[in-house]
């Protein structure tokens, strides 16, 4: 039965693991699709432009603001991010769910957009503060300077994670995963997100009248 696809946002704080999750998520169910956002940072080593993330500039970046082509945009971290919104539109249109790897506010712009409805929204919460700070270290990407920007922000993040529909401890990796499935198979079947169902309802009720 068609289906509408889920706008599935992935919030933590930097280092909470959403990278880690949202690439399990994509090997588990490939149609799957991954809002490539559009930021003014520089690439990480092995990141892919087009992939990763859109990397442009900030003049770039301004007129895609100004011509209505975000879906949603923050300045994080120094940098400006945004989700491009032709994507969505495409994705959820032919009922596939679209994952967002982003921070509190842009979660909070799309639950006011007028895609609200079709949301999940789901917070990663670290199992402690010192295993984030391991985490953050243990990626090895980032520079201890920005570490300690990411650390002194963190707190920001969590903040806001009551604004969310679920909140998970990532605390073992495999069991976050299976836990964030569980809550996707689930939402899947929202009365909202089976937009074919008032057909097949008037079709038993055809039925039913006919043998009745
Ligand atoms: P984020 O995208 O939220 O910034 P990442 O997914 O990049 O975070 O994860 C940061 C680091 O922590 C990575 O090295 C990742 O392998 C590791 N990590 C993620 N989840 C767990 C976990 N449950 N247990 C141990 N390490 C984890
Ligand atoms: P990073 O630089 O580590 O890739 O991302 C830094 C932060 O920016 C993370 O919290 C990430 O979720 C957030 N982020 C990434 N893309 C977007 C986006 O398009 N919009 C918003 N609002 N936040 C984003």
């Amino acid at each position: 039965m068609a289906r509408r696809g889920l706008l599935i946002i992935l919030s933590s704080p930097s280092g909470a693991g959403k990278s880690t999750l949202a690439r399990r998520l994509r090997v588990w169910d490939e149609t799957i699709r991954f809002s490539v956002s559009a930021t003014t940072r520089a690439a990480r080593p092995g990141e892919v432009d087009g992939q990763d993330y859109h990397f442009t500039s900030e003049a770039g970046f301004k007129t895609m603001v100004k011509e209505g082509e975000m879906l949603e945009h923050a300045h994080v971290f120094g940098h400006f991010y945004g989700s491009p919104l032709g994507p969505v539109r495409d994705a959820i249109d032919t009922g596939c769910d679209v994952l967002f790897d982003i921070d509190w506010q842009g979660a909070q712009q799309i639950g006011n957009s007028g895609l609200q409805e079709h949301v999940l929204s789901i917070f990663l919460l670290p199992p402690s503060i010192a295993e984030l700070r391991r985490r953050l270290e243990s990626r090895g990407q980032d520079t201890a300077e920005t570490i300690a920007k990411r650390m002194m922000k963190s707190w920001d993040e969590i903040s806001h994670w009551g604004s969310y529909n679920y909140v998970l401890v990532n605390d073992d990796l495999d069991a976050t995963e299976a836990r964030l499935k569980t809550i996707i198979t689930a939402e899947r079947l929202r009365r909202s997100q089976q937009p074919g169902l008032m057909e097949h309802v008037r079709a038993l009720q055809a039925e039913f009248e006919e043998v009745s």
